[in-house]
């Protein structure tokens, strides 16, 4: 495990539904009803009842579905975290349609919501970077500056961990953020 800021950023493989950490995020799609990916092993993990308040936030809060780039949280079910929250990546269409800056607003109101609820340790998956084809490398450094950003400005989440799925994806981050790693 590698780590960032001292130790409030650290970067691994692993599953994200089993990381010992208060909130996880899931790279959800608009629809909020669960999919593929992260999404389908996280309702899978955390069993009916966040669906149940998925469903709840779309009638309430957002009937058409929720924007990429926006966050929204639940509780975490039959996970041992308590939180999981929701924010949607931007789908790659070879980077005309703001997709940069809607992958960063995912990182950025993710953890504005964790700040707001008072989370301390947060882990994240590669946004956007499966069924949405976001160029992992590109997704890395976006990932990095954004939290990074977040981390020195704020003091809640103490403590933020990326989750690659593979090897190869770490790989992938640790290529593409070395001049980044310079700076901190
Ligand atoms: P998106 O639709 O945002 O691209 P995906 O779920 O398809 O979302 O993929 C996002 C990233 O999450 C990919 O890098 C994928 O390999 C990874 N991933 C899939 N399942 C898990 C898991 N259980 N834990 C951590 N990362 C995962």
């Amino acid at each position: 495990m590698e780590q960032f800021l001292s130790d409030r950023l650290t970067v691994s493989t692993g599953d994200i539904t089993s990381m010992d950490v208060d909130a996880i995020v899931n790279a959800a799609n608009s629809s909020l009803y669960g999919g593929g990916g992260v999404d389908g092993a996280i309702h899978r993990a955390g069993g009916p009842s966040i669906l149940e308040e998925c469903r709840d936030i779309r009638s309430h809060r957002y009937p058409d579905g929720l924007p990429p780039g926006k966050a929204v949280i639940t509780k975490a079910g039959d996970m041992s975290c308590d939180y999981v929250i929701h924010t949607v990546g931007p789908i790659w269409h070879g980077g005309k349609t703001d997709e940069r800056e809607v992958l960063a607003d995912a990182y950025r109101n993710s953890l504005k919501l964790a700040s707001e609820t008072g989370i301390k340790t947060v882990a994240f998956p590669a946004i956007s970077t499966g069924i949405y084809g976001f160029p992992k490398k590109l997704a890395a450094v976006i990932a990095f500056e954004t939290i990074q950003e977040h981390l020195r400005r704020n003091s809640l989440p103490r403590q933020v961990k990326l989750v690659f799925f593979s090897e190869s994806d770490l790989e992938c981050f640790n290529q593409a953020v070395d001049k980044s790693r310079m700076s901190v």
